[in-house]
């Protein structure tokens, strides 16, 4: 299994939200990524935070490690991948199947009708952007004080728990339920190992092992590895 935050796409060029160069270093989240901030004011959060989304991940691609998952899984070494990001990389790299704990930016959902549409699609020459039914359009992406789809919740929880390795790739483990899937599979036996230029708080307590470095060379140098002794 692999595990994978932020960090993993800041490669990519999509910056994280915690730690240096972090989005949370310049806006205040519980003003901007909250459902509450969303609701009160969707014009603003489009504005300050949407739009700004959007254009960076319109630029970016898949980068070496997302492609090193997408080809482990090819070889039957990788069962899935839970991932945190809503960028959609895993599965432009070619990863099948991705469980999204916090949705996907690709789409659009009207919170009138609840219909459907894609990112790319959305004319944002006025904001908030609309549907055709009147009603403002949201990211499928879960907000602060939103919960986690269940059934990905409960998939997660069962492959965690029956995993033999889990690979935790950028992310500081910080934010619940995701950071819970390490320690499950550390209950069970698995081997739990973090690829982080950062210690976390999983570092030399729930996880095994921490190669301290960027996400794309450490996962193109272990792909190396396995196909010498494949
Ligand atoms: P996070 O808590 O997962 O922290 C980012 C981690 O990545 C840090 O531990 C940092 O040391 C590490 N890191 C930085 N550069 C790295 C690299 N090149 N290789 C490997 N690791 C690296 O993520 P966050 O930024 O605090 O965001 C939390 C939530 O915000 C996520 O769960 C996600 O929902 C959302 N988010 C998504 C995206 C995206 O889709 N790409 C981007 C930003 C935030
Ligand atoms: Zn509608």
């Amino acid at each position: 299994m692999a595990l994978t935050g932020a960090g993993i796409s800041v490669e990519s060029g999509i910056p994280p939200f915690r730690g240096k160069g972090g989005l949370w270093e310049t806006i205040d989240p519980m003003e901007y990524a909250h459902i509450n901030a969303f609701q009160r004011d969707p014009a603003k959060v489009w504005r300050v935070l949407i739009r700004n989304m959007k254009e960076v991940l319109d630029r970016a691609d898949p980068n070496e490690a997302h492609r090193a998952l997408a080809w482990m899984e090819k070889q039957n070494l990788l069962q899935a991948v839970i991932t945190q990001n809503v960028d959609g990389l895993h599965q432009c790299a070619g990863s099948t199947d991705v469980i999204e704990f916090h949705g996907n930016f690709a789409w659009q959902r009207c919170i009138k009708c609840n219909a459907r549409m894609a990112t790319a699609a959305v004319d944002l020459c006025r904001l908030p952007p609309r549907c055709r039914c009147g009603g403002i359009l949201r990211p499928e992406c879960i907000f602060f004080g939103e919960l986690i789809p269940p059934q990905c919740l409960r998939r997660a929880e069962q492959l965690s728990a029956h995993c033999d390795v889990m690979l935790v790739i950028g992310t500081s483990a910080s934010v619940y339920p995701a950071a819970s899937m390490p320690f499950i599979a550390n209950q069970n036996g698995a081997t739990v190992i973090e690829i982080n230029p950062e210690r976390t708080a999983l570092s030399g307590k729930v996880s095994d092992f921490l190669i301290a470095g960027n996400a794309g060379p450490v996962m193109k140098a272990l792909v190396k590895t396995i196909v010498e002794r494949l």
